[in-house]
């Protein structure tokens, strides 16, 4: 059906039926290990490589072809894209909004900070004015900040328009959940596993939802909702659209992204898909031998360039007993990890962003898709176990084009 429009964009995969080399989407099906050692996993990173100055963003040089204004969307949307302060596409939008409106699957591949919200959102909701309201959304997210941080993206670009969208993440009342089912909704977000329970209990459909939208994808298989996921999708028989975000594109995923999103998805790149920290000064602070470590994150985070400071730490254990020393010394922060209640988690992210607070450490729950403007320093308090877990990390600074800085301890 798309064919024909399909023609000129890139296509993400070769349409021929060829079996692929080494058949990763068979592979891809089962779910990832979940399993987490209680303590600090072994690094194998490279520290050599965490040392870098910061070379200029590269998405600064992008110049949109023209404002919102000038864009076939709704005037509702026009309006409330207006009250935004939308006034122009970011380089994902402006590349992934035209062929959304033109019904075709995607994949779109760009950094996080870039607005890939707004390049899904933003087509979806034009459609749903334009449709009476006639198709329903599901958008899966690999953490609960992300998908609060959606539907909040949605209430505020919907905001009087009588759309309506519901977010079921865990850690929250289900029975909550289930009142708020009974309800039209338009749109639906949640993470996968909390999906899954509400569909075991009859209280949603899966079978519903006309479009799904698979944000942080990349982030998803890390963290191990891979079968979800398939289960998800393969069980929305109604599903006429897919569209796939992520921050990286890993060869040994194109089985399983294709699977999901077809043959003929559109691809979109904004960034080549390797994951970079180029535009993030980042240092490696080596400690010496009996050096009080604790005693020199205190002394950073009494300078004042160190204004809004997320720390890292490899466990809850870790996360906690810095955050009350910290406390102690008198810093003002707070914590999320595994262990703190939804709520809990929620408030000290909002705490932060409202400057409430200098510092927050986390957890790699905190690592990804958490968009809070002006991180000035992200610190590494313990080596991550992984480079890719270091990327996203230190990711949440020098957002939507914005210096940011990186320190790592290593002992
Ligand atoms: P990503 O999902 O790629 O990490 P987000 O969708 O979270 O990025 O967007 C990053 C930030 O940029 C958010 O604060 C968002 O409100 C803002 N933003 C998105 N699109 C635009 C735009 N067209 N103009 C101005 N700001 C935007
Ligand atoms: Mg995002």
């Amino acid at each position: 059906m798309q064919d024909s429009l399909n023609a000129e964009y890139p296509k993400i995969m070769r349409t021929t039926q060829k079996k692929s080399r080494n058949s990763f989407s068979k592979k891809s099906k089962g779910a990832p290990q979940r399993s987490r050692k209680k303590g600090p996993a072994k690094s194998n990173i490279n520290i050599n490589r965490l040392e870098q100055k910061a070379v200029p963003v590269q998405e600064t040089t992008f110049e949109p072809q023209g404002p919102f204004s000038q864009w076939n969307l709704e005037p509702a949307l026009q309006k409330t894209l207006a009250q935004k302060g939308f006034t122009h596409p970011t380089e994902v939008q402006e590349k992934t909004i035209n062929p959304l409106l033109e019904g075709h699957n995607l994949v779109g591949i760009a950094r996080t900070g870039t607005g890939k919200t707004g390049a899904f959102l933003i087509p979806i909701i034009n459609r749903l004015l334009q449709q009476q309201k006639n198709f329903n959304t599901l958008i899966l997210a690999p953490t609960r900040e992300l998908a609060v941080q959606i539907e909040q993206e949605f209430k505020s670009l919907t905001k009087g328009m009588g759309l309506y969208s519901a977010c079921f993440i865990g850690g929250t009342n289900l029975n909550t959940d289930l009142k708020v089912l009974s309800k039209r909704k338009h749109l639906v977000v949640g993470t996968p596993g909390r999906l899954l329970d509400l569909a075991n209990r009859k209280a949603l459909y899966f079978k519903d939802f006309e479009v799904l939208v698979l944000d942080e994808f990349d982030r998803m298989l890390d963290m191990g909702f891979a079968a979800d996921v398939d289960r998800i999708a393969g069980a929305m028989r109604q599903r006429q659209n897919t569209y796939l975000f992520s921050a990286t594109l890993n060869k040994s995923q194109q089985g399983h992204i294709e699977q999901l999103v077809g043959p003929k998805a559109v691809e979109i790149k904004v960034s080549n898909g390797e994951v970079t920290a180029e535009h993030i000064d980042q240092e490696v602070i080596k400690l010496k031998e009996g050096q009080d470590k604790f005693g020199v994150l205190l002394g950073m985070l009494e300078q004042n360039e160190f204004s809004k400071v997320l720390v890292f730490a490899e466990t809850k254990r870790w996360v906690s007993r810095v955050s009350k020393k910290l406390h102690k010394s008198g810093v003002s922060c707070d914590e999320i990890h595994g262990n703190k209640s939804q709520n809990y988690r929620q408030k000290a992210l909002k705490k932060f962003k409202d400057g409430k607070i200098k510092v927050l450490v986390a957890t790699d729950v905190a690592a990804r898709g958490i968009d809070v403007s002006d991180i000035s320093h992200v610190i590494n308090y313990q080596l991550p176990a992984t480079m890719d877990s270091y990327i996203h990390r230190i990711g949440r600074t020098g957002r939507a084009g914005k210096a940011g800085k990186a320190y790592t301890f290593v002992n």
